[in-house]
């Protein structure tokens, strides 16, 4: 691997695109103050990725940027580009799993692009690239961000002025360990995230704990609950199978007890009818007859009274008439057939007054009677001469008919009479069949009136039953929302006999405590908890395994760094080692004798300090660390002197050369730059770095910007550096004698 060439283009002083050649081992970089060297030295150092803009003297990103002259406009933007030859494929970059990739370019070409706002862009052959990656590519070529390397003007005695921690980082980068370390610094920057990540599982399955918990506990509710719900549709099939037959019993029951008694009020009903029928009016007929029989009966006897007295008059008359007769003795007598006569006329009158019903029809027939029995008297009056005797024959004629008519009306009374008593008999028997008759009515009565609270107990009995059914099919939906479909499986299930109400009433008490012990583990889906329990777990058991397979790497990036450490640390001292042995050399043929050595010191640290990207110090932790540094110890020839601020200037110019030749010689660079690092030496002392220039030039490429004519003649190529009429640097190849004049 060599180092080809270096483009500058807007870089600073350098405002056209300028080129430097590196096909010589010893380049030199003569020309006047001011010229533009020491950019050309700072152009290294930008393109390498160097962050501090201090060690650039500038303070802005701007200060980089060509800044333009009366001739010559401002550029955009400066950019530096640096050619290496890979033909070795030395070239390694560290890729996102922490393996190093050769690069298979055949030239590396590593750029880098500053704008005016301050906007750096890093290329690596032509793609653009982070920084980062531009360490970790020079790194694996020994080219560490120390830049002990690269010794700027007035820096020779720079490792001198280091303090222990800066010198062993140098040390570092020119033993070719950086890159270890900046595996060390991923790696620990995996663990960083690692162990981040693993704070962020266990937080997460902290966090997931209780409701994982809540949900566990939900689960053992459902199961329990499912337990429940077996026990309680068992419970059910047996007691609403039985409730159903109860039910069914019990209504077939009630239906038949109705039927039947609604048959035996029906019968009641139309025996109760069939004995209002007929009795009154019959009964009514009888009395109606009785009363007429009655009437007739008074009729009869006033006729009969009327008769009575009648006969007694004429038994009157005739003894009057006898007496009469008895005096006068004069017979006034009336032919027979005159008597028979009168006396047919009477009976005829009484015959007819007889068929007379009331006393005003008999009336007239009286007064004819009169009138006959008038005519008589006059007669008689006339004939006296007839004599008492027919009078007497008449009256008695006339009695014999009124006793006649007596007799028949007396047969007749006694008629009535008979028929009067037998009306009345009937009447009384039909008063008692009325009795009788009533008597049954009452006791039909009695029994619809049973019969009709015994349909009303039947009705209640119906109302209850309904009640019942309606509890059961409620029963069965509440039921049906607590273990769903199965609540049917009643209908199919088998009982040997009907448990009592009793003991159905005990199996319901109990299948409510089940429902009130299910309605209270009973939440709403069920099937969403368990689902999410599921999930729950799982992710809770894929952040366990995650936590496992964290700790695992934990372990492997642990050792990992540990035996990068442990790499670094042997290494580190063997290369210590061979620098001291290098670094004696180098410093007894400087200092024609005396011991110069490193030893590795320990120090305790409070604070570690890291720089950002403008050259700032950070903090980074506040724990206290052992730090390991690099102590310098010297020992001129024939002086005390080992004390490193007690050397002149120039002492400690050849000490820092001394050590840093050493230390490219342990492990060469592909690039030295030195700037002026010959300033303070003499001429005896510009021939011995002369002639170590030479020899490390064998396994490096040397940059050297010298005014020192030694140096000058050791050079391959010298490049002279000028300001030009418009105010830019300008770089052109020049002759030894050339470059003695320039460089003046
Ligand atoms: P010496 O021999 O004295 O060390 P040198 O050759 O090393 O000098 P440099 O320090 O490299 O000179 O160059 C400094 C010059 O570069 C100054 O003249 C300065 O004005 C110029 N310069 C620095 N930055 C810019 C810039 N951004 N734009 C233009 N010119 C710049």
């Amino acid at each position: 691997m060599r180092l080809k060439n270096l483009e500058i283009n807007g870089f600073k002083s350098f405002s056209q695109k300028t080129n430097l050649d590196f096909s010589n081992p010893i380049v030199c970089i003569v020309g006047p103050n001011g010229s533009g060297k020491s950019n050309v030295v700072e152009a290294f150092r930008f393109v390498l990725g160097e962050q501090s803009m201090k060690s650039m003297r500038g303070k802005l990103g701007l200060d980089l940027i060509f800044k333009g002259s009366k001739h010559l406009s401002r550029s955009s933007h400066a950019s530096v580009f640096i050619y290496f030859n890979n033909s070795d494929k030395i070239f390694k970059l560290t890729n996102d799993g922490g393996e190093n990739v050769n690069l298979n370019y055949d030239t590396i070409n590593i750029g880098r692009e500053v704008y005016a706002d301050g906007l750096n862009k890093y290329i690596l052959n032509g793609g653009e690239v982070r920084l980062k990656d531009i360490h970790n590519l020079l790194a694996s070529v020994s080219i560490g961000s120390s830049g002990h390397h690269i010794i700027s003007q007035g820096e020779a005695d720079r490792i001198l002025n280091a303090n222990g921690r800066e010198r062993k980082e140098m040390i570092e980068d020119a033993l070719g360990l950086k890159i270890y370390q900046y595996k060390i610094k991923e790696a620990e920057r995996k663990l960083e995230r690692t162990d981040n990540n693993m704070k962020e599982v266990v937080l997460l399955r902290r966090e997931n704990a209780p409701h994982l918990n809540f949900l566990k506990k939900q689960m053992e509710k459902f199961e329990k609950a499912k337990e429940m719900q077996a026990e309680l549709a068992s419970l059910y099939k047996e007691y609403l199978k039985n409730e159903s037959v109860y039910l069914e019993l019990e209504r077939n029951n009630l239906a038949k007890e109705k039927t039947s008694v609604a048959k035996e009020i029906k019968s009641i009903d139309q025996h109760i009818a069939s004995i209002e029928d007929g009795t009154s009016q019959k009964e009514n007929e009888k009395i109606e007859e009785l009363r007429n029989s009655e009437r007739k009966s008074n009729e009869i006897r006033a006729t009969k009274g009327e008769i009575g007295r009648k006969l007694g008059r004429i038994e009157g008359m005739i003894e009057v008439e006898e007496r009469q007769a008895e005096e006068k003795a004069e017979v006034i007598a009336l032919s027979p057939e005159e008597v028979k006569t009168i006396i047919g006329d009477i009976n005829v009158a009484v015959d007819e007054a007889l068929n007379k019903n009331n006393t005003t029809d008999i009336k007239p027939i009286l007064l004819r009677i009169k009138d006959i029995l008038n005519k008589f008297h006059k007669r008689s009056e006339n004939q006296q001469k007839l004599g008492y005797e027919v009078e007497i024959n008449n009256l008695k004629n006339t009695r014999d008919t009124v006793l006649t008519e007596i007799k028949k009306i007396e047969a007749e009374e006694n008629k009535i009479a008979e028929k009067i008593e037998s009306l009345r008999k009937e009447i009384q028997e039909i008063i008692q069949t009325l009795r009788d008759k009533e008597k049954d009515k009452f006791s039909f009565k009695v029994k619809h009136q049973e019969l009709s609270s015994a349909l009303e107990l039947i009705a209640l009995k119906e109302n209850n039953l309904n009640r019942e059914i309606e509890t059961f099919e409620n029963e069965i939906k509440e039921g049906e929302v607590l273990i769903g479909a199965e609540i049917l499986a009643y209908k199919n299930f088998e009982i040997k006999e009907v448990s009592d109400r009793h003991t159905q009433e005990e199996q319901r008490k109990k299948i409510e405590r089940i429902k009130i012990k299910l309605e209270d583990t009973r939440t709403s889906g069920g099937t969403e908890v368990m689902k999410e329990f599921e999930e729950m777990k799982e992710r809770d058991q894929f952040l366990e395994k995650e936590l496992a397979d964290l700790s695992a790497s934990l372990k492997i990036i642990q050792k990992l760094i540990a035996d990068l450490k442990e790499k670094i640390d042997i290494e580190f001292k063997e290369g210590i080692k061979k620098i001291n042995v290098e670094f004696q050399e180098f410093f007894s043929l400087m200092f024609g004798g005396g011991h110069g050595s490193l030893s590795i010191i320990e120090e305790k640290k409070r604070r570690r300090v890291e720089l950002d990207e403008n050259g700032e110090e950070l903090f980074d932790g506040e724990e206290e660390e052992i730090e390991q540094g690099i102590d310098i110890n010297v020992s001129l020839p024939h002086k005390k002197v080992k004390e490193l601020h007690a050397l002149s200037g120039g002492e400690r110019s050849l000490t820092s050369i001394a050590l840093l030749f050493a230390m490219s010689q342990v492990n060469p660079p592909p690039f030295l730059v030195l700037d002026e690092t010959d300033a303070t030496l003499d001429e005896a002392n510009s021939r011995k770095y002369g002639d170590m220039l030479e020899k490390l030039s064998k396994q490096s490429q040397l940059v050297v910007v010298t005014h020192n004519r030694e140096t000058m003649s050791r050079a391959g190529v010298l490049y002279g550096v000028t300001i030009g009429s418009n105010g830019a640097s300008k770089l052109l190849s020049v002759k030894f004698d050339e470059a003695t004049a320039i460089a003046k």
